[in-house]
């Protein structure tokens, strides 16, 4: 036997069962956003290397050392596996024009890939879902944006998730506070770790953002970005905070919450829960509008945020609503090959009339015996099993048994009408 293959580490195989958690998760997500306006936009796996250079900003986690990039070998063109897809989405808005006639609100869902040490939660293959819009400056859109987010976690039965807000201010404000907590770092340099010393200069905001408990304490104690907005930053925020509130969501401020990417200003937020270990935050996201105007767009003010569909879905599976397994509502049992073509048919009519059927397949080796059909009917989990026998095709029917419901039942049914008898095959 040939070697065996196997998948890359940090990226998975999801098969069903388990995949129909995400069928179940993806189509919540499709009907929320329908109901918030959101309108799918789909963009390209693989991106120039320099669209994430330049919107995530060169001193980032993702750009440092997560990135998969590599060399078109037909044309030396610099590409990247997406690690996110703000970048993606931006570019295809800015690219197209989708601006021209007023505001957008878009959402995505699919596998981005980042090169990190794959442990629970984290996965070089992961699965994020997002939502983006784009063209609205105020915070009424921020609020919507977070009240989409906090109605999925209701939608998907999650209770204990956490909000955490805060505001990064304006760029200007934000050199003001880079000074001093310049000056209040390098005061304290003998407590800062490697990291950080790199950062210290390049992206000291970061810093506040680190996991090393040894630097906690300094965290705390450093100048906070808060006290250095102004007027304006500080009416968007306060903005934000009455629409929440008056939604009944509830939040905490974090003032060290600075997100991971370069491109934030004004809100920031992530939700986070107690019950996935380390990897607590399931969803991240705030205000960039600068990040179009960086990739060459015209200025446009935008919010968006983006879920791990990985954390969500063990968050689902821990304390989420059971989901009923996927299940064909009827299993057809052949006695003999040679049916098969008149059977066929007849499955195929009553699948164009919405009934899941699951056929018996086994024409190649023989069909096997009524038992053994019986057995694979049963643990199709299917709730009828269909028998076309000898006597039923003679009479021009078939029998219809019923599986689950204890009676035992049969019932024939005309071969020649399967759709005037489908719906009652129906759950
Ligand atoms: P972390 O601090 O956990 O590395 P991040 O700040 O890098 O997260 P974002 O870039 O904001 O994460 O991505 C949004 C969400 O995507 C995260 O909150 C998380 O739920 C999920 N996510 C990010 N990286 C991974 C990964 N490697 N595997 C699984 N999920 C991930
Ligand atoms: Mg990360």
């Amino acid at each position: 036997m040939a070697e065996k293959l196997s998948a890359v580490k940090g990226m998975n195989d999801i098969l069903p069962p388990e995949s129909a958690r995400w069928e179940w998760l993806e189509q919540k997500v499709r009907d929320l956003m329908a109901r918030y306006a959101y309108r799918n936009i789909r963009t390209p796996i693989v991106e120039p290397t320099a669209l994430f250079v330049r919107s995530l900003g060169e001193v980032t986690d993702i750009v440092e050392k997560e990135m998969y990039s590599f060399e078109d070998r037909l044309n030396g063109e610099q590409l990247t596996l997406r690690p996110e897809s703000t970048a993606g989405v931006v570019r295809a808005v800015a690219e197209h024009s989708m601006l021209y006639d007023g505001g957008k609100r878009l959402y995505y869902m699919g596998p981005m890939f980042r090169h990190e040490r794959p442990q629970r939660g984290r996965y070089r293959q992961f699965h994020q879902i997002g939502a983006e819009a784009l063209g609205f400056p105020g915070p009424d859109v921020d609020a919507e944006i977070i009240l989409l987010a906090a109605a999925l976690w209701q939608e998907l039965g999650l209770a204990n998730v956490r909000l955490e807000i805060n505001s990064l201010g304006q760029p200007d404000e934000r050199k003001q506070h880079r000074a001093e907590l310049i000056s209040y770092l390098e005061a304290h340099a003998e407590v800062l770790d490697e990291d950080a010393k790199r950062r210290l200069h390049t992206n000291p905001l970061r810093i506040l953002d680190t996991k090393n408990p040894a630097m906690q304490a300094l965290v705390e104690g450093a100048p906070k970005l808060i006290d250095f907005l102004g007027k304006a930053s500080l009416a968007h925020f306060d903005g934000l905070k009455a629409m929440l509130e008056a939604n009944g969501i509830s939040y905490r401020i974090n003032p060290r919450l600075v997100r991971g990417m370069d491109y934030y200003n004004l809100s920031v937020f992530e939700f986070t829960t107690e019950s996935l270990g380390a990897q607590g935050t399931i969803c991240a996201g705030g205000r960039y509008d600068y990040l179009i105007e960086e990739i060459g767009g015209k200025r446009a003010p935008a919010v968006g945020w983006a879920l791990g569909v990985e954390r969500v879905l063990e968050l689902v599976k821990e304390q989420g609503a059971a989901i009923e397994p996927l299940v064909p509502d009827a299993y057809a049992v052949v006695p003999d090959a040679s049916a098969l073509p008149r059977v066929l048919r007849t499955l195929q009519a009553l699948r164009a009339a919405g009934v899941g059927v699951q056929m018996h397949a086994g024409s190649g080796e023989g069909m096997g015996s009524m038992k053994s059909q019986f057995k694979k009917a049963d643990g199709s989990g299917a709730r009828y099993a269909l028998i076309f026998g000898a006597d039923e095709l003679a009479d021009g029917v078939v029998t219809v048994k019923a599986l689950r419901d204890g009676t035992g039942a049969q019932v024939r049914r005309p071969l020649a009408d399967p759709a005037g008898w489908a719906a009652s095959l129906k759950a």
